[in-house]
């Protein structure tokens, strides 16, 4: 068996591997590229044969996962589609969003190259092209091996990081002796509020792993959620409104979860809290669809019973509800996107309120470099949000607790379950955590580490 590693190896997105037995060609996810550069990269030609590729194996929906999909049914592939129900559930409303984003991009460069002569840009896909992949999904549940042909089996077992997300183990058998390789895709956090914890291969050949926060551990989430108790009710005391900026899949319902809890148990008063992203609406009913994903104490808060909200949650669907946000002065929490405030409905939030002194402003997420929301948490006194600068006089406050990923210790004891001393490749990672998380893993384990490049290929 050959991999080559077709991007996502030195960085964090782009996730996709192609694996070629003598008679079987597959790819095990196909995500897109996100930050600088990454529109020419989404835009280049994927190196495989793609009408020569059976099947793609999905780990889940994040678009740096899964978001070259209908790209590639449109340049030619003609297999299925192969993932979890609940990963086929979120993809739809996910990858329409990200064909409308393209589409919306397409005429913004169109209309601006117009007037220097440029021909038109077309988008990288369309909401036809989405609709278009639809049929070729193959669902199967957690913990079944499969049969693929050719003496490749799979099985999906939880990774306990977003709704319906999976490791793969994958067997293969290439000369007479069967071998296994273990893809983690993201691995999850333990103690994460809806979903399951991870679950671990019991044995492998080869892990390619993912290595996120590789040299970073994470605070408990209880302590995370004292925090948040905090930065509301101190909040509400001067009078504002808390925003929280977030993405719409995973972050989102985890706050909404938690938030619930804690009017629930009477940390919180019956409040009131918008969410205001017509995606993370949807992604939410989805995840309110799949209860069987759910640990036993999100079960319990999903039951018929306990199905009301204990908070006012209400969703926000149109841009004039939206604005009419800006009416409220006080006492309500507005979680809306993006997560890093450099698009989305949060920047108008933030236009009309981070310059006022009694709101408070919650940030619960990575916020990258050259970001608007990197800007405002490393302390800028004004910031240019929509074309105008506005002061920050609102509360900022960093909650790092609530990630979606394992950290150092959690990743190491993901690999240390497995069995059998495999070889490991560690991909999806920056240089740091990548590199820190293959040292850790060679003296503590005694493993077989290595950092693949981009397009690098290894003989398994
Ligand atoms: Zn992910
Ligand atoms: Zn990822």
């Amino acid at each position: 068996m050959k991999l080559q590693f077709i991007g996502g190896a030195s960085t964090v997105t782009g996730s996709c591997f192609y694996l070629q037995t003598n008679n079987m060609k597959f790819l095990v996810d196909c995500g897109m590229h996100q930050g600088n550069g990454a529109d020419e990269m989404n835009r280049r030609p994927l190196a495989v044969p793609l009408e020569e590729i059976e099947f793609i194996l999905v780990t889940h929906a994040h678009m740096d996962h899964s978001g070259l999909l209908p790209r590639v049914v449109r340049d030619g592939f003609k297999g299925r589609i192969i993932t979890t129900q609940a990963t086929r559930d979120l993809l739809e409303p996910m990858l329409y969003d990200s064909a409308a984003i393209q589409e919306s991009d397409a005429a913004w460069e169109t209309k601006k190259g117009m007037r220097l002569g440029k021909e038109p840009v077309e988008p990288l896909y369309t909401s036809e092209d989405v609709t278009s992949i639809l049929p070729r999904f193959d669902l199967k549940p957690y913990n079944k091996v499969f049969h693929l042909g050719n003496g490749v089996k799979c099985r999906f077992i939880d990774a306990g990081h977003i709704l319906g997300s999976a490791s793969l183990e994958i067997w293969f058998q290439d000369s007479a002796k069967e071998k296994k390789i273990v893809f983690s895709g993201d691995i999850g956090k333990s103690g994460s509020p809806i979903i399951k914890d991870p679950s671990t291969a019991s044995d492998a050949d080869y892990v390619v792993m993912e290595s996120t926060y590789g040299n970073r551990t994470h605070r408990p989430i209880e302590e995370s959620i004292n925090e948040l108790v905090d930065a509301i009710k101190t909040t509400f005391k001067r009078g504002g409104n808390v925003y929280i900026p977030s993405f719409a899949v995973g972050r989102a319902q985890d706050l909404l979860f938690i938030i619930n809890d804690l009017v629930r148990t009477g940390r919180l008063y019956k409040i009131d809290v918008y969410l205001d992203s017509p995606l993370a609406e949807e992604v939410t009913r989805v995840y309110a669809s799949h209860p069987e994903c759910f640990d036993a104490e999100a079960k319990e808060l999903f039951s018929a019973r306990e199905r009301d909200y204990s908070m006012r949650l209400h969703f926000v669907r149109t841009v004039e509800e939206s604005m009419r946000l800006n009416s409220l002065r006080g006492g309500s929490i507005i979680i809306a996107g993006s997560g890093m405030c450099d698009g989305g409905r949060i920047k108008h939030h933030l236009k009309h309120n981070i310059w006022r002194h009694d709101c408070g402003v919650i940030f619960v997420g990575y916020q990258a470099k050259h970001t608007l929301g990197r800007r405002i948490v490393d302390g800028a006194r004004t910031v240019n949000i929509l074309g105008e600068e506005v002061m920050v006089k609102a509360a900022i406050h960093t909650i790092n607790g609530f990630s979606a990923h394992a950290d150092r210790n959690e990743l190491l004891a993901w690999l240390t379950a497995i069995d059998k001393s495999p070889k490991v490749f560690i991909v999806h990672g920056e240089d740091a955590s990548a590199d820190a998380l293959k040292e850790l893993i060679k003296a503590r384990l005694g493993l077989d580490a290595h950092r693949p490049k981009d397009d690098e290929v290894v003989e398994l």
